[in-house]
């Protein structure tokens, strides 16, 4: 089984980059995504789940690393998986070396996205998605052909609610302190490969996509 890690701050464009490399056949899967899932399911673990979102505050690593457990236990050997926003704390990032080493799994490559804080902010309060089949949208970057409403389903798109001023502060200084050690956890095992995030979307994706050949 190979694996390929998204890595880089909130709104460096992890999720824009994976829709592109779907095409490579990997399954991509963002943490984020699976947890809002249980916020919309209203799950007592969806209740919890808000709480810490709202605030920009990370889901503890047992909660998040038991989903990724499900995920690569019931694979087959021959799938690729996209992490888009896993790991995220080095004790997840260590549980799933174990996890991989259990399935005989491989990662490939960590793609880093660098882009920098100030760029991250406009991103994100531009950010807008469409609720029923997930496409991401920005204002000013990747508007909708009308606008807020998304070109697949015609519906409204809407803006996440961490998504705003004060938890964009506070998604960036969790990043700071508890993901970007990730960087020379994966550096020290060579897998890393950068890419500046902040060229244009169709830049980065060829980027990315040249990148796992
Ligand atoms: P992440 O998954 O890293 O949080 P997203 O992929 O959701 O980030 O991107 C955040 C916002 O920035 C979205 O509105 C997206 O359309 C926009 N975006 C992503 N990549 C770029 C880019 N290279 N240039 C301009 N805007 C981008
Ligand atoms: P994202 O959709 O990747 O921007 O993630 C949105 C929010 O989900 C984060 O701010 C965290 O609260 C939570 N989250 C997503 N992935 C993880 C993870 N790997 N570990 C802990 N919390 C996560």
């Amino acid at each position: 089984m190979n694996t390929v890690l998204l890595l880089g701050p909130p709104g460096a464009g992890k999720g824009t980059v994976a829709e592109a490399l779907v095409e490579k056949g990997y399954t991509h899967v963002s943490t984020g995504d699976l947890l809002r899932e249980q916020i919309r399911l209203e799950t007592p673990l969806g209740i919890e789940i808000k709480r810490l979102m709202d605030n920009g505050q990370f889901v503890p690593d047992d909660v998040v690393v038991g989903m990724i457990r499900g995920l690569l236990e019931a694979a087959t050997d021959r799938q690729k998986f996209l992490f888009d926003g896993f790991p995220r704390t080095l004790a997840q990032a260590e549980k799933f070396d174990e996890l991989l080493q259990s399935v005989a799994g491989v990662i490939e490559e960590v793609i880093l996205l660098e882009c920098p804080e100030a760029v991250i902010v406009e991103r994100l309060s531009g950010r807008r998605t469409c609720g029923k089949c997930g496409t991401v949208y920005h204002v000013k970057y990747n508007p909708s052909s009308v606008t807020d409403v998304c070109d697949i389903e015609g519906c409204k798109l809407t803006q996440r609610p961490d998504d705003n001023a004060e938890t964009i502060k506070n998604r960036i200084e969790v990043y700071k302190e508890r993901t970007a050690p990730l960087i020379a956890f994966y550096q020290a095992k060579n897998l890393i490969h950068s890419i500046d995030a902040t060229q244009s979307i169709d830049v980065v994706r060829s980027a990315a996509l040249e990148r796992l050949g």
